[in-house]
């Protein structure tokens, strides 16, 4: 499917150091040396409360990672699904007596608004769960011909041939020490917590009659008044979440691709599940890194549709909101941190993007290398927008301190033009419309 427009991404002199980033997958900081070619894959979203903070704090923080490579002069293969057919999507049209195609279409919809707005930079590939199906189908095929996949029985108003991946099979391929998958090599959990968590998210832990508790649907057979979809052997159906993404991202880029970000939310079971279902249908990892994004909360409670408490950028954006202040305002958070949307976090946001605006008019020649030699710095940092954020309010601050003394250097229009520049191009900030 399209994805969205966004502007081009101005060219900076020099170039950037190598990039130090949190791999979750590995439990601590890893440099990733500059290189020709990166890629990334970002989980998108199930188009349903579309784009609430905890959304756009994901896709803004990958975006400073996307831009920071291109920075460094690496090209990027980002790719990025939509899970448009979904339980919850489903659950969400029935109780609102919207059509559920209806309701995705409209919600991918206001997420292309919302990320443009925000200057997201697009995914190269923009990729539908349902345009996906007939890439899914042959995969779980083989994997139930390999025997790494099984039907389990329905009874209890269930029907047969729902399709489980079968984590046992799976860990038996290998037996040798330095396995290239293990169960826990993203999340690090423990049995116990994954199925606290395989509960809690979208798993059915309890299901009679699966080979082990923690596995994870591949294909869900067809229920009345469910969309489904052929699938071959498999039967009428519609595929699971993490199958999903892994076949996605195996069609799009290279296994391993770079990085794989989410949601920290999405560590168990979704990138642990995704990254067995790669191993176990192409004998890769899925990817070298993975990153995850902290959750964004509402003055100390979690945010949900249920609370009411729901944050979303197109309201904001519809009550007169300066985008480029409510991506200053996420970008004021650091990536890795749980941070509480709060009344002083807008207003904040608001006052430094006039500082910066005004500050900015201000700017000489020598002012934009060092602007942009600070933020490459911090960001190169495991993406430390706030330190960088910190660094621009102090040159904002200065500056407007020399332009006050009578012997202010000289501001050119040019330098203005070239400062705007880098807090674009790095930060993904846009002073000037
Ligand atoms: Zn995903």
């Amino acid at each position: 499917m399209i994805a969205w427009n966004s502007t081009p991404v101005p060219e900076l002199d020099g170039g950037q150091a190598d990039l130090e980033l949190f791999d979750t997958g590995r439990q601590e900081s890893v440099l990733l040396p500059t290189r020709e070619e990166r890629s990334l894959y970002v989980c998108g979203i199930t188009p349903y409360d579309a784009t609430h903070l905890g959304h756009a704090s994901t896709y803004v923080a990958f975006d400073l990672l996307n831009r920071l490579w291109r920075d460094a002069g690496s090209s990027v293969s980002y790719v990025q699904n939509v899970t448009d057919v979904d339980d919850p999507l489903l659950a969400r049209a029935d109780a609102t007596g919207v059509a559920w195609q209806d309701l995705a279409a409209e919600q991918i919809e206001l997420f292309r608004e919302d990320m443009a707005a925000l200057n997201v930079l697009p995914p190269d590939h923009y990729i539908g769960a349902v345009e996906s199906i007939a890439w899914i189908v042959p995969v779980v095929e083989d994997l139930v011909d390999r025997g790494l996949a099984y039907a389990v029985p329905g009874g209890a108003g269930e029907p047969d041939g729902d399709i489980y991946f079968s984590l046992d099979a799976v860990a038996s391929l290998q037996e040798d020490d330095d396995a290239r998958w293990f169960l826990g090599q993203v999340s690090h959990l423990d049995a116990d917590a994954m199925l606290e968590l395989s509960a809690e998210r979208g798993g059915d832990p309890t299901r009679p009659n699966k080979h082990n508790a923690l596995d994870p649907l591949l294909w869900r057979a067809a229920r009345v008044g469910e969309p489904s979809w052929e699938g071959g052997r498999l039967g009428e159906g519609r595929p699971g979440w993490h199958i999903e993404c892994a076949v996605i991202a195996h069609r799009f880029l290279p296994a391993p691709f770079t990085v794989q970000g989410g949601g920290s939310d999405l560590i168990f079971p979704h990138h642990e599940m995704s990254a067995a279902h790669a191993w176990a249908s192409g004998g890769t990892p899925l990817a070298e890194h993975y990153a995850h994004t902290g959750m964004v909360g509402y003055d100390g409670e979690k945010m949900s549709k249920s609370r009411g408490n729901l944050v979303l950028v197109s309201t904001l954006r519809r009550s007169g909101t300066d985008p480029a202040a409510i991506r200053l305002a996420i970008l004021a958070h650091h990536y890795r941190s749980d941070w509480s949307w709060t009344a002083e976090v807008l207003p904040e946001a608001l006052a430094r993007l006039a500082a910066w605006r005004e500050a900015a008019e201000l700017a000489t020649s020598a002012d934009v290398g060092l602007v942009r030699d600070r933020i490459r710095e911090h960001l190169s940092h495991d993406l430390d927008a706030p330190s960088a954020l910190a660094a621009v309010d102090a040159w904002a601050d200065s500056t407007r301190d020399r332009a006050a003394a009578p012997a202010a250097d000289a501001a050119t229009g040019a330098a203005a033009q070239q400062l705007s520049d880098v807090l674009d191009a790095l930060l993904g900030v846009k002073l000037r419309a």
